[in-house]
């Protein structure tokens, strides 16, 4: 009897033993689907990772209950049996499915979670997916007889409505009247509609002529995908000499590194460069993922991408339609596959066949990150892992890249290859960067709300001279946080140097790595002053307050709140692209990818909210989406000006965005991570508990810090209780491990694992949740 391990769409960490029936012997693959039953009254559709012969089934669970480390990945109680097979052939591929493998084990996830953020529900359920059909037309062969012609039309000459059809399908498909044999063109296809719409028939006309076995009905399969076959009609574009060179250096670096990182300013052309190496793949018969952060983003990149690799190209990612997707996912697995892949996360789990090259744009972007439901993977760890795989070249592209990329690229971190593009293309200049001082300018009362005395002037003229302007105001955790109104100093912790996030309730100040807390002081310990209280305020307020100010201002706001549709985030765009409105208010919405041609003012309402985030990455954020924001202006011939207010102009990080100098940014960012053994220097890991029972999630949040501590010291910090504590009615803990380098990542995930099982094991914490995020962003 032969048994297979079946991977299943549950969130349990484990693999399901199947029984093959003989019926299906030798059929059932590894990455085929199959049909199992589950619990009393269920099946599954489940994919098979692995075929065995009972004895290695025996071997391996005497080996699994001798070990106790590697406790039972595969369950199995009585051994039911396979009820069907979906596929004759693998639908997941060897690689796939060792990518599965990966992020289930890199990233503490149940495979099959992973499985049901891979697959197309179509590919997940038994209801077959059904490929669209279409009826053609044919002629019957017999009639490809100039004799036999000849008696058919003759037939014909009594029924009118019937030889004009007839007739009619015979030009479409281009026979020869006399011989009923096709003309030198190639023959054509002809849908019953086409027929129909041609001869202005009836379908009983129709039906008359397939009654006398003239015309044949037949069903085909024609696919959802696009079947035009788009023509390229742009050549690629010439590279600069900047571009050429740093194209060369990609080539050079790629003979020794798998990865190389391409940092180069805004629009200094590394889209151009990418093109032309999918470009050098495709010669060489590789096909090419192209990853971006946003599907938002694809739409304007599909365009340009198609205009030079035509019908080459597919598009993937969650907002097509389910069907749309398993048959990309088929075309992948054909004879015929895309040879290029644009996509967001998720286009990282098609298959491929040769792949030989992925790009991944703005790999800085954290929404390369998944953060709910699990798997919680990083597309960018899970597409280099893919590359590995295929032997294929990462290509990492982005204007501020990420500190653990930038790291990776020095000759310390020693992983990827570095090439640099200093100047934008047509040595058009970045702009110009003006810092205001707000704790001065509010110290002698100068301000106009939220805006400067230069920032208003420059609003003002720039609406004057049918200019736009830009005002930028991020939002994330405004209320959590508190300052000293007159120098600005914000509350930090002394071990964990993050900014302290405020607890209404307990009117603490908390730490939201290590717990600890910090009562708030009466007098700011920097200035001695005692106006300590909330900062900030929302775009609403910004919006209101450019009205009353420049009354003949066209104001347009883009934030959570405006944006809850579709459309409306591509009015507000299309309104501001077309000068209808000429001030843009937004949040972090308005920093990606956006390329207006008339704004000559970036406003930054008030940088100090990012630069106080209460997370170790606040610096690098904050260097990243200023940077992008100011690269917003001035994008078009004029130089632009960007306004960055803030009550702390002295930090290191406020010059270095002005000077745009990222190397100087990343040295000192390199030096305080590694003092606080923050990554890339570490690991981080958070494990989450949940509970409908608060007493019952801190007893278990706190056994669980306990056993961790036991073997990991004091690299376990918390547990700590998240600013939102009870989300849908589960109170929630929160745990952070930083693993430095030197520690083996393997060994301590093992020990979650055997942590998590310990505690799940035990009857007090009955439905407890316990899971974690490994390198969360
Ligand atoms: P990046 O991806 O670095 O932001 P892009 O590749 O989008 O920069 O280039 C910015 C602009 O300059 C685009 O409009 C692009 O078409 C144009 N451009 C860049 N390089 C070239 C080139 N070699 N030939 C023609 N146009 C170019
Ligand atoms: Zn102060
Ligand atoms: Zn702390």
């Amino acid at each position: 009897m032969q048994l297979a391990d079946v991977i299943l769409p549950v969130p349990l960490d484990s693999t399901f033993t199947y029984s093959i029936p003989s019926s299906l012997e030798g059929k059932v693959k590894r990455g085929c689907r199959v049909v199992v039953p589950f619990g009393n009254t269920k099946t599954h559709v489940g994919v098979v990772l692995a075929v065995k012969s009972e004895q290695e089934f025996t071997n391996q669970q005497t080996a699994n209950s001798d070990n106790k480390q590697s406790a039972g990945k595969t369950k199995s109680f009585a051994i039911k049996s396979i009820l069907r097979l979906l596929d004759e052939e693998p639908v997941v591929t060897e690689r796939q499915l060792e990518q599965w493998q990966w992020i289930s084990d890199y990233y503490l996830s149940p495979i099959g979670d992973v499985m049901v953020a891979a697959l197309p529900s179509g590919l997940k359920s038994e209801d077959k997916y059904k490929p669209k059909t279409e009826v053609f037309v044919k002629m019957n062969p017999r009639l490809m007889d100039e004799r036999n012609m000849h008696i058919a039309l003759d037939v014909l000459k009594r029924a009118a409505r019937q030889a004009e059809m007839f007739i009619a399908f015979l030009q479409l498909s281009h026979l020869d009247q006399t011989t009923g044999k096709t003309l030198p063109e190639t023959i054509v296809e002809i849908t019953r509609d086409e027929l129909l719409n041609a001869s202005h028939g009836t379908t009983q006309t129709l039906r008359a002529l397939v009654q006398r076995d003239f015309l044949i009905e037949y069903e085909r399969e024609v696919g959802r995908l696009n079947n035009l076959s788009l023509q390229p009609y742009k050549p690629v574009n010439r590279l600069s000499e900047a571009q050429q060179d740093a194209y060369n250096h990609i080539l050079l670096q790629f003979m020794q590194k798998n990865v190389v990182l391409l940092h180069g300013v805004t629009s200094s052309g590394k889209t151009e460069i990418y093109i032309h190496l999918i470009q050098r793949a495709l010669e060489r018969h590789e096909q090419v993922l192209y990853l971006m952060p946003e599907i938002a983003l694809t739409v304007q990149m599909r365009q340009r991408l198609q205009s030079v690799f035509g019908s080459r190209l597919g598009v993937y990612h969650s907002k097509y339609s389910d069907d749309e997707r398993v048959e990309i996912w088929r075309k992948q697995l054909s004879s015929d596959p895309y040879d290029v892949i644009l996509g967001a996360r998720s286009a990282v789990f098609l298959p491929f066949q040769r792949l030989g090259l992925v790009i991944i744009d703005e790999e800085h972007e954290s929404s390369f990150k998944q953060q709910d439901p699990a798997p919680r993977y990083h597309a960018r760890s899970a597409a280099i892992m893919l590359a590995h795989k295929y032997g294929a070249k990462t290509l990492l592209g982005s204007a501020t890249p990420s500190a653990e990329s930038r790291y990776n690229a020095t000759p310390d971190g020693g992983k990827y290859g570095y090439v640099t593009l200093t100047t934008r293309y047509k040595g058009i200049e970045l702009p110009e960067i003006k810092v205001i001082d707000l704790k001065n300018l509010r110290h002698r009362k100068l301000m106009y709300g939220p805006f400067s005395p230069d920032l208003l002037k420059a609003m003002r003229e720039a609406v004057e001279r049918d200019e736009q302007v830009i005002l930028f105001q991020n939002r994330r955790g405004f209320s959590q946080m508190l300052e000293c109104h007159t120098c600005g100093w914000t509350p930090r912790c002394e071990r964990c140097d993050v900014s302290l996030s405020f607890h209404k309730t307990t009117n603490l100040l908390i730490c939201h790595y290590c717990g600890k807390s910090y009562r708030i002081p009466d007098r700011c310990p920097a200035c001695d002053g005692t106006d300590i209280r909330h900062r900030g305020i929302g775009t609403e307020k910004i919006e209101e307050q450019v009205m009353s100010f420049i009354p003949e201002a066209r104001v347009a706001r883009m934030d959570l709140d405006t944006t809850r549709s579709r459309t409306a985030y591509e009015r507000i765009i299309n309104d501001f692209a077309a000068g209808r409105t000429n001030v843009l208010i937004g949040t972090q919405m308005i920093t990606k990818g956006l390329d207006f041609k008339r704004v000559s003012v970036v406003g930054i309402v008030n940088a100090d909210t990012l630069l106080n985030y209460p997370d170790f990455r606040a610096y690098e954020q904050a260097f990243t989406m200023l940077s992008q924001v100011a690269g917003r202006a001035g994008r078009h011939g004029k130089r632009g000006i960007v306004y960055l207010q803030t009550s702390q102009p002295q930090l290191p990080v406020v010059r270095q965005i002005v000077a745009n100098d990222h190397d100087s940014f990343f040295r000192e960012l390199m030096a305080e991570r590694q003092t606080y053994c923050y990554p890339p220097f570490s690991h981080i890991i958070y494990v989450f508990l949940k509970h409908r029972n608060t007493d019952t999630v801190s007893t278990a949040a706190a056994e669980m810090a306990s056993r961790l501590r036991q073997q990991l010291g004091d690299r376990v910090l918390g547990p700590e209780t998240p600013y939102v504590a009870v989300v849908k009615s589960m109170s929630q803990r929160r745990i952070m491990i930083k693993v430095e380098n030197s520690l083996s990542l393997l060994r301590v995930r093992q020990f979650l694992r055997q942590c998590q099982q310990t505690l799940l094991a035990n009857k007090r914490y009955n439905s407890l949740t316990i899971y974690f995020d490994i390198d969360p962003q």
